[in-house]
């Protein structure tokens, strides 16, 4: 499997579908350079019908498929994800700007990990109901029935994870699926689908229409689908939780984030630094969890500020390719806009200080990168709570360093936000640790980590971060309904309308 430059069209019963009426193209941007990648024709309304009326004709056969069959063939796709590894890791380094020492050894690996984990959960009867007696001549039995035709609705920043993470469980349940990939990252989609197809996954099962918000929005309210997992913005999540509401539609909400660290007295430097890098620079800070207000014990400042500033010096731009680089472009011209906006912000009226970084380029790339969404890793310290860049998420490589006297303060600082995302602490006294941890109001959690998410973890947001989780065994109730059947066996119905 190779990168194929061609047109991507609809893609529905089994194919891609070239369509008679035109709803408009665009061509995707390599954003480390600035280059067109390929055309990408956006789905028009009645694609998007087509594309849920096959997801519709494909419903009755695989719900009906038992689970271990279908977990063989959604097997078979995870040997394929994991045999094409290195050739889908391009693709996302191409599309997201990603480096591929990041995409080649995460993106698929922890995409296939979940969809392993799925189709192994409903083999080994992770779809089971319960039954119990419910008197001696009565009992209750349960069943776990998919849901009908979902749609999938993902970002931009980890596109075939996203793509996996709702179709792994989605699947599983014996669900179809429409999926709308970002209109800014939506290569991959055509490449999973196809690998779906050589599983044997049946036509219609898994369905791609391409476009922006209004192909979202047509998805969202259409009265065929039963759930939208939908992952984004809050402010789009909003929009998409209110429309799918008015249908009665059930929702899974992956949205924003403006998680704290918390960095505790005892904490050692090197340690903290090195979770307080994982928590903002990966993947360019374009992380739905990153800790971007990482909370310092004052007496601790000036050494992690020091041991930050060397460390920083370990983040490498460059040629995404090379083994080396672990620090790409933002994904798009419009994200990289609003990015060194917030950076401007942050120096001009936030006044906080600037202790790396700020709106220009990393040194050091070639003229060719120049042309690309580059930003430097920038640290702001002395902010505080009010300031806007502590406040907004801005999603790129931006940590805010803020400084706390007590334990108890800053976590009432940390909480003191609509969002509740992530959150973490990093220090050696663990009682501590936890302690802080069951204080944070936030439904991911790290003590001396930051960022790992397999697939057996549960994961979402609390506040306006979100409703439900992805993955492990809670994520596969969010895609089934619960049927609960009572069965009387005495011969005599309970009734108030017998002879007096
Ligand atoms: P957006 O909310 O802009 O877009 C998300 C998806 O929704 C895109 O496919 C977009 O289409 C589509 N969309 C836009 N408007 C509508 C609408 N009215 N109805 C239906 N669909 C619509 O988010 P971003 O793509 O900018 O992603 C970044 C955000 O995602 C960040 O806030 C980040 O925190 C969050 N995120 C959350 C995660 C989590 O697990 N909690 C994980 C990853 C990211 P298009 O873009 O093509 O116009």
């Amino acid at each position: 499997m190779g990168f194929r430059d061609v047109d991507r069209h609809t893609f529905y019963a089994g194919k891609p579908q070239p369509s008679a009426e035109s709803s408009g193209s665009y061509e995707t941007i390599d954003p480390s350079n600035g280059k067109p990648v390929c055309k990408i024709n956006n789905s028009s309304t009645k694609s998007v019908d087509a594309a849920i009326q096959s997801a519709q004709a494909a419903f009755p056969a695989w719900s009906s498929t038992p689970p271990i069959e279908r977990a063989r063939i959604l097997q078979k796709a995870v040997a394929l994800l994991r045999e094409h590894n290195d050739a889908l890791a391009r693709v996302e380094t191409l599309d997201t700007g990603k480096p591929f020492s990041e995409t080649s050894t995460v993106d698929i690996v922890t995409g296939a990990d979940v969809l392993e984990y799925f189709a192994n959960l409903v083999a080994s009867g992770g779809l089971n109901g319960e039954s119990f007696r419910l008197r001696p001549t009565a009992s209750v039995y349960t069943a776990k029935e998919p849901l009908g035709v979902c749609a999938g609705i993902g970002a931009w920043n980890y596109p075939i994870q996203i793509a996996l993470w709702k179709s792994a469980p989605c699947l599983s349940a014996g669900n179809c699926m429409v999926y709308k990939p970002s209109e800014f990252t939506p290569l991959h989609a055509e490449y999973l689908a196809d690998i779906y197809k050589k599983a044997g996954l049946p036509d219609g099962v898994f369905n791609v229409v391409y476009g922006a918000a209004d192909v979202g929005g047509h998805l969202t309210k259409h009265p065929a689908i039963a759930k939208v997992s939908f992952t984004g913005q809050v402010s789009t999540g909003k929009k998409v939780a209110g429309a799918a509401a008015g249908e009665m539609k059930y929702v899974t909400m992956e949205l924003g984030g403006k998680s704290p660290l918390i960095v505790l007295p005892d904490a050692q430097v090197e340690q903290a630094v090195d979770v307080a890098m994982m928590a903002n620079f990966f993947s360019t800070g374009q992380v739905c969890t990153n800790g971007t207000r990482v909370f310092v014990p004052r007496a601790m400042k000036k050494d992690f500020e020091a041991v930050l500033l060397e460390k920083v010096k370990f983040v490498r731009a460059g040629d995404l390719f090379d083994m080396d680089t672990n620090f790409g472009p933002l994904s798009s011209k419009a994200h990289y806009e609003k990015v060194v906006q917030y950076v401007r912000h942050g120096i001009e009226t936030d006044k906080a200080t600037l202790l790396c970084g700020g709106p220009g380029q990393p040194s050091g790339l070639s003229a060719e990168l120049k042309q690309g969404y580059w930003v430097q890793p920038t640290v702001f310290t002395d902010c505080t709570d009010d300031m806007k860049i502590v406040r907004e998420e801005i999603f790129g490589p931006v940590m805010t360093v803020l400084t706390y006297d007590t334990v108890d303060e800053a976590v009432e600082r940390a909480n003191k936000t609509e969002l509740g995302l992530a959150a973490g602490v990093v220090g050696r006294d663990i009682d501590l640790c936890h302690g802080v941890i069951a204080k944070l109001e936030a439904g991911i959690t790290w003590i001396n980590t930051w960022g790992e998410s397999p697939a057996e973890m549960a994961v979402g947001g609390w506040k306006k971060s979100g409703v439900g989780v992805e993955n492990g065994r809670r994520g596969l109730e969010a895609w089934v309904r619960n049927k609960s059947t009572l069965v009387e066996m005495g011969g005599s119905v309970p009734t108030v309308f017998s002879k007096l």
